[in-house]
């Protein structure tokens, strides 16, 4: 979480003093006739947690698509780290690599063990030793609590566990900012905690993140700022007190009134 966040403060220091992590300077983007992402403007600074709510739709994942060029976008602008997104190659590869992407499905690979799955992407993209590889896997396995599933295969895992080890295997890039888009929405009802557990103790270890989710405690826990988007567009965004006590907007009442 970000100690400052100069929109809740009123001190501009943490987002002056560096650039922000991400930038999304007007993103349009079409799929044919459907305009799903409308002059999207916004920028995340450097340790801050954003919270993306909105209807089923709105253009959530679609954004987090776009942010690491798993989407191209018609016009606008992405930086990372100060650095606009090129669309292909080398470069794009190594951009991509400094953004974690969690989904709602946890596409670890079947067929090999957890800590493969670690350790394949810093191997081939960052250049890592094994053994390294492997040490730096093994500690992430752990700090995300599934130490001991490191030899098995995902499908011997529970939803919770699989979650987890995709969060462990996106840290493993050391990313710059991580995305989550509805991470917790496939997991039985039980297994919701253990991995949004893991990702309050991201947020308060100073992880920029930015996270797409129905949860409304972890964005009231976690979030600096929520976000607000319908058909679209952010509609508003505030703190999470101010928002989830306080929204601005008929359109943010009535999706707060559908999942309260
Ligand atoms: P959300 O994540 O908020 O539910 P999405 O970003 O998935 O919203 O979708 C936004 C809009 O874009 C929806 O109208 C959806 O049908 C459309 N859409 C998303 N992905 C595609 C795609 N690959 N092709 C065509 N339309 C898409
Ligand atoms: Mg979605």
């Amino acid at each position: 979480m970000a100690a400052n966040t100069g929109h809740t403060s009123g001190s501009a220091e943490a987002t002056t003093a560096r650039p922000p992590m991400v930038s999304l300077n007007a993103i349009n983007k079409h799929f044919g006739e459907n305009h799903v992402l409308k002059d999207i403007s916004l920028d995340v600074a450097p340790r801050e947690v954003v919270v993306v709510v909105g209807p089923s739709g709105s253009g959530k994942s679609t954004l987090c698509r776009a942010i690491n060029r798993l989407e191209t976008i018609d016009s606008g602008d992405i930086k990372v780290d100060g650095v606009s997104l090129p669309k292909e190659g080398v470069a794009l590869a190594e951009l991509r690599a400094d953004v974690g992407m969690v989904f709602q499905s946890f596409n670890l690979f079947a067929h090999r063990t957890v800590l493969d799955n670690v350790t394949l992407a810093p191997m081939k993209v960052r250049k890592m030793k094994k053994s390294v590889a492997e040490a730096e896997g093994m500690a992430l396995l752990e700090r995300v609590g599934i130490g001991a599933k490191a030899h098995q295969y995902p499908a011997e895992l529970s939803g919770g566990q699989q979650q987890r080890a995709a969060i462990a295997r996106a840290l493993a890039m050391a990313p710059k900012v991580m995305l989550f888009d509805e991470p917790t929405s496939a997991l039985d009802p039980e297994m919701v905690s253990e991995v949004l557990d893991v990702m309050v103790s991201l947020a308060t270890e100073g992880m920029t993140m930015i996270v797409v989710t129905h949860e409304m405690g972890f964005a009231r826990r976690a979030a600096d700022r929520v976000v607000f988007m319908d058909g679209g567009q952010i509609v508003e965004q505030n703190t999470p007190a101010d928002f989830f006590d306080n929204p601005q907007t008929d359109r943010a009442r009535s999706f707060l009134a559908s999942v309260l």
